[in-house]
């Protein structure tokens, strides 16, 4: 494949976007393809060359680069009528009013414009609602680009996971494993009534994909409400991906006190939300006293087509036929490589999916193990399942981004770069 003129925009890039571009993830080895277009569920780059797209915009994209009909009207018709402006409209209302019809826990929201501000507003209101400081995450979870969850360590020593975040900030977040029910029992032993919220994704959906074993949620509720701590599910990629409509929490069948959504809400535009019962959500200002404000927060054009694109999903059978992709590339990628890379371990669900190249050698889970799998004890391979991110972490990372990611670049497949993030499917 050419790859002259990506080569050349990244040189330009580099003199002045830090690092060539503008979110860390893209800067992939030796020089990123930058990209013209969409074409259905492919990409093509600069030089012409044409990929299949597994990334999907890191989640957005349900229905690929051909948005459905009515989805591309509406997108057109609001951006003719005048970009924003500042005032309320009536489809930021209609988008919040499907929502909470839809998802179980929702009542109210509040827009926004991506999911690192909807997890940093919806930690700052369980925080005044609380009166408490502590947030407990889990251990290879990810929030977004902000200073309560970008801490790494264990509860006993948070570390800011960057420069820039003063170490003071992270002693007030408090990882622990995810599906560790002990290590949730004992940092409410010590820390109870400090914690304002459990913060925690309902799948980890940027650490390979590790699936909640059975009752890992329901001890985390239980935790909370004994507690008086908010249960926070951030929903930025499983909201309206895993679980249709209901999303992930429905799945689950959990109830969370606020939820945070991002990316498909707002149909592949710039978007997040915060979602909840309305004596939570109301404390936001102006009706209560946690600020919270945004100059593009609930863009008409966004609004319109995440609203769209949520219609649409509801009127035909798109995550019946979406998941049933997903459940038979699952099963096409054990049946292939069983024999190719005995050592690994293909996990997803809905039309989530990802390999990891587990290391320790247990080839007779090729076949097997994968979705579902996690969540069932009875399974032979049960043990084989990565249920934490450090079990993901563990894995052969440098075979997925030097080798796999490299080699299927070159076949015309579009994955992310590393092992960690989920891949989607349209
Ligand atoms: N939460 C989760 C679970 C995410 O996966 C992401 C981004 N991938 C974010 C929050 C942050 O969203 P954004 O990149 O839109 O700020």
């Amino acid at each position: 494949m050419n790859h002259e003129r990506s080569r050349e925009l990244y040189g330009r890039a580099l003199s002045v976007l830090a690092g060539g571009v503008n979110s860390s993830v893209r800067a992939t080895k030796p020089y990123p393809f930058f990209i013209e277009r969409g074409d259905g569920a492919h990409v093509i780059d600069a030089d012409g060359n044409k990929y299949l797209d597994y990334v999907m915009g890191y989640g957005p994209l349900l229905y690929g680069h051909d948005l459905p009909e009515p989805v591309a009207a509406a997108i057109q018709s609001h951006a003719a009528d005048g970009p924003m402006y500042g005032a309320p409209t009536e489809i930021e209302v209609e988008l919040a009013e499907f929502v909470a019809r839809h998802v179980p826990s929702v009542e109210m929201l509040r827009f926004v414009n991506s999911g690192t501000e909807a997890t940093v507003s919806a930690v700052r209101l369980a925080r005044g609602h609380t009166g408490r400081d502590k947030i407990v995450v889990m251990q290879g979870g990810y929030h977004g680009a902000q200073e309560s969850t970008l801490v790494e360590g264990d509860a006993n020593n948070p570390q800011p996971s960057t420069a820039g975040i003063p170490e003071e900030f992270a002693q007030h977040t408090l990882p622990i494993p995810f599906n560790d029910p002990d290590a949730a029992q004992a940092v409410f032993e010590e820390h109870g009534d400090d914690i304002a919220a459990v913060l925690t994704e309902p799948i980890l959906g940027n650490m390979g994909i590790v699936m909640p074993v059975d009752g890992f949620h329901e001890t985390l509720r239980e935790l909370c409400d004994d507690h008086g701590s908010l249960l926070i599910f951030d929903e930025v990629i499983t909201g309206f991906r895993v679980g249709g409509l209901q999303c992930a929490q429905g799945k689950f069948g959990i109830t969370p006190d606020l939820t945070t959504f991002g990316k498909i809400v707002g149909g592949g535009f710039p978007v997040g939300a915060i979602g909840g019962r309305a004596e939570l959500i109301e404390q936001f200002a102006p009706s209560g006293d946690v600020f919270q404000s945004g100059t593009f927060s609930g863009h008409p054009v966004t609004m319109a087509a995440g609203l769209a694109n949520l219609e649409y999903a509801a009127e035909n059978d798109v995550y019946d036929h979406v998941n049933s992709l997903g459940e038979q590339l699952r099963s096409g990628l054990r049946d292939i490589l069983a024999d190719q890379a005995p050592e690994y371990t293909v996990v997803g669900t809905d039309s989530m999916f990802k390999v990891i190249f587990t290391r320790d050698g247990a080839t007779d889970r090729g076949s097997q193990c994968g979705a579902g799998c996690q969540q069932d004890p009875d399974c032979q391979h049960y043990d084989h399942c990565p249920k934490t991110g450090a079990d993901v972490a563990d894995a052969d990372t440098e075979r997925w981004e030097r080798l796999f990611w490299q080699a299927m670049k070159d076949q015309g497949v579009f994955l992310t770069a590393n092992q960690y993030e989920s891949q989607f499917i349209s």
